[in-house]
């Protein structure tokens, strides 16, 4: 009976181990950590509330086998569709009617975006990017003949910096030529009120099931010893040597960014240079939980937070941000009458990111980093709604904030994406995705995903599947290719 190695527990090396054990293959799975998930994991709140630290969201509804499994598992969702608050640079909300007319224009723009890299993408020059488009786009929608037309432009490309907090990137990094490869599959993006953990366990039975788990064995290097009988040899830093008929490698993208010389021999030159021209982002979030949803309103108000929300260049807060980062956030507490939590989740990326992961890096403690995160939010939440500093459900009664970027096995950041100078994004991805499999090295992992799904839930368990389903293939002596060792 064929052994496969398979490299990472996430979504989808637990994928693809379920499609090899129903196929009869003997399946070690090999995990640097002492948990199942990797990327999709969730963390207690003081108040007892579960969050998630990776996905919160399900990005599309039509065909998506997440959303099937949050079905099945009765894991709650919710829609955030068409709701969203603005604050403007003096901490002042923004209307409702100017909310909705000017992300109404940002995201026509994006709508233009996907259409125009979808269309032109092979004439676009790599150096062009999302915002290049948006200074092209906005003087058309805004033109100068409108009353305030300067201000109301600034007020756009303010809003269209929140395409950071989708790609883990800024925006005028973000690649028009390959702006397409970011489109999701249609229909809704749902936000998983009742976490991903049930849907974590219900992927991972299998493996718990007919695998042979190795938890906190971190791979250091891969060996194809001999090419003829293609017997692999995956040396870990405790100075294990296991030997495979076949490795399937889920590492995060990040991390082979790090570590292409882990292969013996080396990986081509094709397959090293698609794994650096990819990007990895860096979006990271951050819980801060209330005893009440202070925010909400008590009765009929007009101006009440709600949705996926921003706090536009702060002027208020220079001495923690002179940068004067814009601050996204969504409260949780509106979003599912059980399930969902009296808490803001602040998502972050870029600089951003960088700054608040390195200065948790430097705190020992939780306490401490709590006080740190506690400190930097509060000029934000602090203009919210009825907040009063006296009272009590003002306070915080706990945090949480992500460290992606300090954590070695996410490979130092959040998903793949796309950055302007990408010249055949497609290509690179196609040429992860098909791996080695003459060396009997295949690639899993978000990042070698269907196109309409890179750097998602998803798109990580399609790609197991999807090796999974090949490795049976290329063993197949069966009809339809179906069990052969059983
Ligand atoms: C902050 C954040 C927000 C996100 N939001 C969303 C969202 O809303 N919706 C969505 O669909 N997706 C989202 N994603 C992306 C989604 O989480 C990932 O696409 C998906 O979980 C990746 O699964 P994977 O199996 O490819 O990789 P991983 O989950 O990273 O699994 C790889 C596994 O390999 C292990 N590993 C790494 N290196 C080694 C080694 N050398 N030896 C042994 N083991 C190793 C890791 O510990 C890990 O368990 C988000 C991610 C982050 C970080």
């Amino acid at each position: 009976m064929p052994h496969v190695g398979v490299v990472g527990a996430g979504l989808a090396g637990l994928r693809c181990t379920d499609i090899l054990l129903q196929h009869g293959f003997n399946v070690t799975l090999i995990e640097g950590r002492n948990r199942l998930g990797g990327r999709v994991h969730q963390r207690q709140l003081p108040s007892g509330h579960k969050v998630d630290a990776g996905p919160n969201w399900i990005h599309g509804t039509e065909d998506n086998p997440i959303l099937d499994l949050a079905k099945e598992t009765n894991t709650e969702v919710a829609s955030v569709q068409g709701k969203s608050s603005i604050f403007d640079n003096t901490g002042r909300q923004i209307p409702t009617a100017d909310v909705i007319a000017y992300s109404g224009i940002m995201w026509d723009i994006v709508s233009a975006a996907f259409a125009h890299s979808n269309k032109h993408s092979a004439t676009i020059s790599p150096d062009e990017s999302l915002w290049d488009f948006f200074q092209k786009e906005v003087p058309k929608r805004i033109p100068d003949s409108s009353p305030d037309f300067e201000q109301k432009r600034k007020f756009v490309y303010e809003i269209a910096d929140q395409w950071g907090a989708f790609v883990g990137s800024h925006i005028f990094t973000q690649s028009l030529k390959f702006f397409w490869l970011e489109e999701c599959i249609e229909g809704e993006n749902l936000f998983v009120t009742g976490t991903y953990e049930k849907i974590l366990q219900l992927v991972a039975k299998p493996a718990v099931e007919g695998a042979n788990i190795k938890y906190e064995t971190i791979v250091n290097k891969i060996q194809t010893i001999n090419d003829e009988d293609g017997v692999l040899r995956v040396h870990t830093e405790g100075g294990e040597l296991l030997e495979f008929d076949e490795v399937v490698l889920t590492a995060p993208l990040g991390w082979l960014k790090q570590h292409t010389d882990a292969f013996e021999p080396p990986l081509p030159w094709k397959l090293t240079k698609a794994i650096k021209n990819i990007g990895y982002g860096c979006l990271e979030k951050a819980y801060i939980s209330f005893p009440k949803a202070f925010w909400l309103p008590t009765h009929q108000e007009d101006h009440t937070v709600g949705g996926l929300s921003q706090m536009l260049s702060p002027s208020y807060a220079t001495s923690s941000n002179p940068q004067k980062w814009n601050q996204e956030f969504l409260e949780l507490a509106s979003l599912h009458p059980t399930a969902a939590p009296p808490t803001l989740l602040y998502y972050f990326y870029g600089d951003q990111s960088k700054f608040i992961t390195g200065e948790l890096a430097k705190l020992a403690s939780e306490e401490k980093k709590d006080a740190f995160l506690l400190e930097w939010f509060k000029p934000y939440y602090s203009l919210l709604p009825h907040y009063d500093e006296k009272n009590p459900d003002c306070q915080p009664t706990g945090c949480y904030a992500t460290e992606w970027l300090n954590d070695d096995l996410a490979g130092n950041g959040s998903y793949s994406n796309f950055q302007v100078g990408l010249e055949e994004g497609d290509v690179d991805i196609e040429t992860m995705r098909e791996g080695l499999p003459g060396r009997g090295l295949w690639l899993a992992g978000e990042h070698t995903a269907p196109f309409v799904a890179l750097g998602t839930a998803t798109g990580a368990y399609w790609s197991g599947e999807s090796v999974g389903k090949r490795i049976a293939q290329a063993y197949s002596r069966g009809e339809g290719g179906v069990t052969v060792f059983a």
